[in-house]
């Protein structure tokens, strides 16, 4: 597989390479040079399969001979080890639930595929794994590289902007995982990983690798839930399918655009989003205006300058296709509490960033349509609001109830990238 940078077309590199490097000379993204697609009859065949054996085809397909066939299958079985189902919620709507693994969220499958690639890749040259995190990301990288021999995990977050309970998932773990609360929002977090990769002399000390949603390998592993999300539809539905993905840094939702490039049925995709709407007011106006990002209750979505935002273009205009047939809706916090009342009124108990989701796919759903929403995190990542919202109380999977007792080892930074980078050599060179 090869992959071009979107900021500088002539830097080319191969999947290895890409995922090695996470980000391009100029912070450019990587971009898959060939974009493979599948007859109707394929598509046909590979909803068949079960979720494991389909995800092993769709990924090379991108991957090719790069990562021989039977390791990359026995890869994507040690990352998949945990169903998406879909449950219905309406007529004619149902969630895609994503967050049965062991971080509770979606990102435990772009997370944990990335691992096993890199472990794969990375034979016994040490690397360290440099991510910011919202929320989410933090717990599923942490999580899927924990205890792997050769590998230093760095994340930083905002401190005091994701929730208790998400803090304590991923920052109790101690051993090769290092968790930073940086003063700051996710933005200046974000703004410091990429200072970091700026950085030659650190880069080469520290052999630094992202693990955020940037990450070519994570991408790709997304793409293989859509797949599973309209295998388990009924038939004749299928040519009907609408998909709502609650959006930050827009990562879900490229991987989504992405299945559909490989022929997957989708009628149309709508980004969903909460007050942070850089995208939905670019696609409103034309012009891209980021605004200080504003703290709201789907904080995993707390992004004003959404980071995947160039690939979309990019396999829009590969594509042919035109950004006006992206469907896109704005939620306030109001909406979201309303809407999660709503929900479980009808008997569905979701969480902020679902809900989100839910309400513009509700809103803008036509006559003989089947809607999809992601159900990007667990319900009880987000217990105080949610509890707060619905006021009653939601019990603790058992993921989350071992770890909320255990003290937090994070260390608290400025945000300032020397103090970053003293901490960075000390912690993870030896
Ligand atoms: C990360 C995250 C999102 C946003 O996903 P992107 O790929 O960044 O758009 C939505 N919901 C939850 C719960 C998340 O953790």
């Amino acid at each position: 597989m090869q992959l071009y940078n979107l900021k500088d077309n002539h830097e080319q590199v191969s999947f290895s390479q890409a995922v090695k490097q996470g980000l391009g000379k100029q912070q450019g993204l990587f971009f898959p040079q060939d974009l493979p697609e599948f007859t109707h009859n394929e598509i046909d065949e590979l909803l068949k399969l079960d979720f494991v054996s389909r995800s092993q085809r769709i990924l090379s397909a991108f991957i090719g001979e790069e990562i021989p066939a039977e390791q990359l299958a026995e890869r994507v079985k040690n990352a998949f080890t945990f169903p998406a189902p879909v449950s219905v919620v309406e007529n004619d709507i149902a969630s895609l639930e994503l967050y049965h693994g062991p971080t509770l969220a979606f990102k435990d499958f772009g997370g944990r595929f990335m691992a096993q690639i890199l472990a794969q890749i990375a034979g016994d040259q040490p690397v360290t794994i440099l991510t910011a995190t919202s929320g989410d990301t933090g717990a599923a990288v942490a999580h899927a590289f924990y205890g792997l021999d050769n590998v230093q995990v760095v994340i930083l977050y905002p401190e005091g902007k994701i929730s208790p309970l998400q803090e304590k998932l991923f920052c109790t773990l101690g051993g090769n995982i290092h968790t930073v609360a940086v003063q700051g929002d996710f933005d200046a977090c974000q703004a410091l990983v990429k200072h970091a990769f700026d950085d030659e002399e650190l880069k080469q000390a520290l052999h630094l690798n992202s693990a955020n949603s940037i990450n070519i390998s994570r991408l790709l592993a997304q793409i293989c839930y859509y797949f599973e999300a309209v295998a388990q539809i009924p038939v004749e539905k299928r040519e009907q399918v609408v998909i709502s993905v609650p959006s930050g840094n827009f990562g879900d939702l490229t991987a989504g655009l992405l299945a559909k490039s490989l022929g997957l049925p989708i009628k149309r995709f709508i980004a969903a989003t909460n007050v942070n709407d850089t995208v939905p007011r670019y696609l409103a106006e034309g012009s891209w205006q980021p605004k200080q990002t504003i703290a709201t209750l789907s904080n995993a979505m707390d992004v004003s300058q959404p980071n995947n935002w160039p690939r979309i273009e990019e396999l829009f205009r590969r594509k042919g296709w035109a950004l006006s047939e992206l469907a896109k809706g704005v939620v306030s916090d109001e909406t979201t509490q309303s809407t999660l009342r709503e929900l479980a009124e009808k008997g569905y108990i979701s969480e902020p960033h679902a809900a989100i989701a839910y309400r513009v796919l509700r809103d803008q759903l036509q006559d003989g349509e089947y809607g999809l929403f992601l159900g990007t995190a667990h319900p009880a990542k987000f217990k105080e609001s949610v509890e707060a919202i619905l006021g009653q109380p939601l019990p603790l999977p058992q993921a989350l109830a071992e770890r909320a007792d255990l003290a937090l080892l994070s260390h608290q930074l400025p945000a300032d990238f020397a103090t970053l980078r003293a901490f960075l050599l000390e912690k993870t060179v030896k």
